[in-house]
């Protein structure tokens, strides 16, 4: 799996944070990898406040929606609810993955799931919340306030590009 992500991701979501949270940005890839994906994330400007807030855990999902849209109340509302072809409950659905971790602003994590492969994907949304998800409460894990969103894309020549280009303006 190391060796997969040397190569070109299926598919990618460029992260922007709502408008709260406006410094948050980054990106996530998803590799195709035998039986399911490598998800490599990486996000910056997670602000101290939340960091101290959430002791730097943060719940993170697929979402069914298609859209980083939304309204005043909740700026990603159109990011809908987990992913979850198999309707099953919370953490059972299919874009439940584990929460991450950030280190003084930054994320960088990497997940391999089975659940399912980059191509199902496309076309729905990546979500960082403002708490850790409790593997528990229904029906999303009570992880609070979308606070940064991504639609996932197909992996186009030009995504490497534009990664390079918003990596330039990390830190
Ligand atoms: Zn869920």
């Amino acid at each position: 799996m190391m060796l997969k992500i040397k190569e070109n991701p299926t598919a990618t979501a460029e992260i922007m944070g709502n408008g709260k949270y406006g410094n948050i940005r980054g990106r996530v890839d998803f590799y195709d990898t035998y039986g399911g994906t490598v998800m490599v994330a990486e996000l910056y400007g997670i602000p101290k406040e939340l960091e101290d807030k959430s002791n730097g855990f943060y719940g993170f999902h697929i979402h069914e929606g298609n859209s980083c849209t939304g309204n005043e109340r909740d700026t990603f509302a159109d990011a809908g609810m987990h992913y979850n072809p198999g309707n099953k409950a919370h953490p059972g659905h299919a874009g439940d993955l584990p929460p991450l971790i950030s280190n003084g602003g930054v994320i960088w994590a990497a997940v391999y799931t089975g659940r399912f492969y980059p191509e199902d994907v496309v076309g729905r949304t990546v979500v960082l919340h403002e708490r850790a998800d409790d593997f528990r409460s229904q029906s999303s894990g009570d992880s609070g306030e979308k606070i940064a969103c991504g639609e996932i894309v197909e992996w186009e020549a030009d995504s490497e590009s534009r990664a390079s280009l918003s990596d330039g303006q990390g830190e």
